[in-house]
């Protein structure tokens, strides 16, 4: 899962992130709300975490916006402890869910999950391409009998390959879409991780699944036709 966290105190947006990604989440963290906003309406996330009282944009005005939008991505708001009339304003705004401050990262991470499996549907949380399974919301990937295993950014990239079976993805597509990076040029990285993904992946099949193509980018093609991604559209 991608998460763009919007949270204006350092300390509670460093332990936040930190807490998401060693649960193998892939965050975004931004600490304004006019970054938040450009970010969460130029990205697709699967979940935004969001604070209310931000510098710029506030945390109401940046859900408002996004609704307007027609944007349904999850969104849990965080409060602080007495801001009543804000959670109210912001379920009815079309938050999924809220927090208090303090909270405890297992809380957040329940609710992170819970909207996710509202809003993309069990079993919909599933993208497969011929033998290749990959699972979003317990994050296990399968390709015939064999587990494997993925780092973070590995999991991504290759669910970000799996999502438009077929499609050629440049290596700036993948860098903005999976690294969240504007890099210049040094697209080095996106090379580097389909290496360790063909490793994993494809290695051990006869059959290769990632496909270079020359001064392009890359794409993941299976023969069987087998682009039958029985995925959550829009998600
Ligand atoms: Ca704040």
């Amino acid at each position: 899962m991608r998460i763009l966290v919007v949270e204006d105190e350092k300390k509670i947006l460093s332990f936040v992130r930190k807490g998401l990604e060693e649960q193998g989440f892939v965050v975004d963290a931004c600490d304004n709300g006019d970054d938040g906003f450009s970010m969460a309406m130029t990205h697709s996330y699967d979940a935004l975490v969001l604070d209310i009282m931000l510098p710029g944009r506030d945390g109401l005005s940046i859900l408002r916006t996004l609704r307007e939008n027609k944007n349904k991505i999850p969104v849990i708001i965080i409060t602080a402890r007495g801001e009543v009339s804000e959670k109210i304003e912001g379920l009815d705004l079309g938050a999924d869910d809220y927090l208090v401050k303090p909270f405890y990262l297992e809380e957040l991470i329940a609710r992170l999950k819970s909207v996710w499996r509202r809003s993309s549907g069990q079993g919909l949380s599933i993208l497969q391409v011929s033998n290749l399974r990959l699972d979003l919301m317990t994050r296990e990937v399968q390709r015939g009998e064999s587990k494997i295993d993925l780092a973070p950014r590995e999991f991504s990239l290759l669910e970000f390959l799996m999502r438009s079976p077929g499609r050629v993805l440049t290596r700036t597509q993948i860098i903005e879409q999976v690294w969240n990076y504007h890099f210049d040029s040094d697209t080095n990285i996106v090379d580097v991780y389909i290496q360790r993904l063909r490793r994993k992946v494809d290695d051990d099949f006869d059959e290769k699944f990632i496909q270079t193509v020359r001064g392009v980018g890359y794409r993941l093609v299976a023969s069987d036709c087998g682009t039958k991604p029985s995925k959550a559209e829009g998600v």
